[in-house]
């Protein structure tokens, strides 16, 4: 493998035009699935950090702008993004790529901002899409196998801060609320620790004013509740080695245990900018990459299911953690989605509910799961582990091969094939 870093287009194209192996654009590499990996060239457009404001919100980005960059730029001119993941050490075109997304009810992923894009294709051509162009829908999010992505233009909302409200609800409370929104909150995300019966669940609505208020809020995994996750599994472990006779009083002991989650955590209300409040992860992607190695953190993937199937999902899984004492390695995540357009994004045809899963490769959970995937018609984030069996994926899309066929027509030879996309049958 090597690496290329072109110093503008003229370069890229020349670059495209010189070289024959697998091409593969890619961003900070921090994407949990392979989909960045490539045997052949891989092209690095960190000197694409070009920003400009072209009035009324619409605003241009270089495909390797730093999305922290982009949201400290959008800032200056009081604009941000609709919605945006925990996290901001991404490029902006590895999240378009995957389909990176927040947890809103209202929003989709940061694709559904994107108005227009310049993409270099296989034969070394500078091609312009536009919302509404035939082709648009099937390149967003398209994880590196339709061209190099060189140009976004934005459409930007002003921007906002948000009130941010935690609190602890039981399970079955939780399922109820999340679909049908009751109280009406834009954004959401949630843990839920399944032994325990509990969701941690962070909700937030618009605000004029952040004055006076406390905003730095902790990341939605953050370390004490991995760790009353984990002890709060064990009871059900012990169990399952026949050390407890089991029933009310492994719920006993692992109540108990877990009492002191709501003492760690009390109802709390959190205002600030939409920027401190959906993204507390901070670092930079280098930092990210070396905590991972450092914390041997398990594979994390995500998948979607719609609001039809999610809370018959949830039920299903949750019967199985308490049945057969199985679970992921940390808590899981949850969060709602709403429809966008892209031929592969997961909510292309109704909002979904994002469920994200830690798990080690050797965890029995891991057999069960591709069937279950299966059953309830998950769809994968592209930049997060696929955990569902590669053959299982085409059946998941109604425009998958168009998207192949098209994606043919812009790469006839294949140039931007990886290990990853081989792997569903893309060519
Ligand atoms: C700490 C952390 C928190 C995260 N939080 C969230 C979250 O809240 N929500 C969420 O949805 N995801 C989240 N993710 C996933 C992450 O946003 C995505 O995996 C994202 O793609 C990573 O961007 P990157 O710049 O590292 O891209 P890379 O990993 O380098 O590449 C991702 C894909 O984009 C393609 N690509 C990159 N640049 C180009 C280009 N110029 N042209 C064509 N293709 C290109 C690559 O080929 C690859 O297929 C998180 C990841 C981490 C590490």
């Amino acid at each position: 493998m090597q690496t290329r870093s072109p110093t503008g287009q003229v370069d890229l194209l020349q670059l495209v035009a010189s070289q024959r192996p697998e091409l593969r654009a890619v961003g900070s590499r921090t994407s949990k699935s392979p989909c960045f990996k490539t045997e052949g060239c891989e092209i690095d457009l960190a000197a694409f950090s070009e920003m400009e404001h072209l009035g009324d919100g619409r605003v241009r980005v270089g495909a390797g702008v730093i999305l922290d960059d982009l949201l400290t730029y959008l800032a200056l001119h009081k604009l941000a993004l609709p919605n945006i993941g925990e996290w901001a050490g991404q490029t902006i075109a590895g999240v378009i790529s995957t389909g990176t997304h927040g947890g809103s009810y209202e929003h989709a992923s940061v694709c559904a901002a994107v108005t227009k894009l310049s993409l270099i294709d296989g034969m070394g051509e500078l091609r312009i899409f536009e919302r509404g162009d035939p082709g648009f829908d099937l390149l967003l999010p398209s994880f590196g196998c339709t061209g190099i992505l060189v140009e976004f233009e934005l459409l930007c909302p002003p921007i906002f801060n948000l009130a941010l409200g935690r609190r602890w609800l039981d399970f079955e409370d939780y399922i109820s609320e999340l679909i049908t929104n009751p109280e009406h909150v834009e954004f959401r995300s949630s843990i839920w620790l399944p032994a325990a019966g509990k969701v941690l669940d962070y909700s937030a609505k618009r605000v004029e004013s952040t004055a006076g208020y406390e905003n730095h809020r902790e990341p939605r995994f953050n370390d004490t509740a991995m760790v009353f996750d984990w002890i709060s599994r064990q009871p059900s472990k012990w169990s399952n080695r026949g050390i407890f006779a089991g029933g009310s009083l492994i719920a006993n002991l692992t109540q108990s245990l877990t009492q002191p989650l709501s003492l760690l955590f009390p109802d709390k209300q959190y205002l600030g900018s939409y920027l401190d409040i959906l993204a507390p992860l901070r670092g930079s992607a280098a930092d990210i990459l070396a905590k991972r190695a450092r914390n041997r953190t398990p594979p994390e993937g995500e998948f979607a299911v719609s609001y039809a199937n999610a809370p018959r999902l949830l039920r299903h899984l949750d019967k199985l953690f308490r049945v057969q004492g199985l679970a992921p390695d940390r808590p899981i995540g949850l969060r709602p989605g709403a429809k966008e357009n892209g031929a592969l994004s997961a909510t292309l045809d109704g909002p979904c509910v994002w469920v994200s899963m830690f798990i080690y490769a050797d965890n029995p959970f891991m057999r069960l799961l591709p069937d279950i995937l299966v059953e309830f018609e998950a769809r994968p984030h592209w930049g997060k582990c696929v955990f569902h069996r590669p053959s299982d994926i085409p059946a998941l899309y109604p425009r998958w091969n168009e998207f192949c066929e098209f994606r043919k027509s812009l790469d006839p030879e294949g140039r931007f094939i990886n290990k990853f996309a081989a792997d569903f049958g893309i060519e």
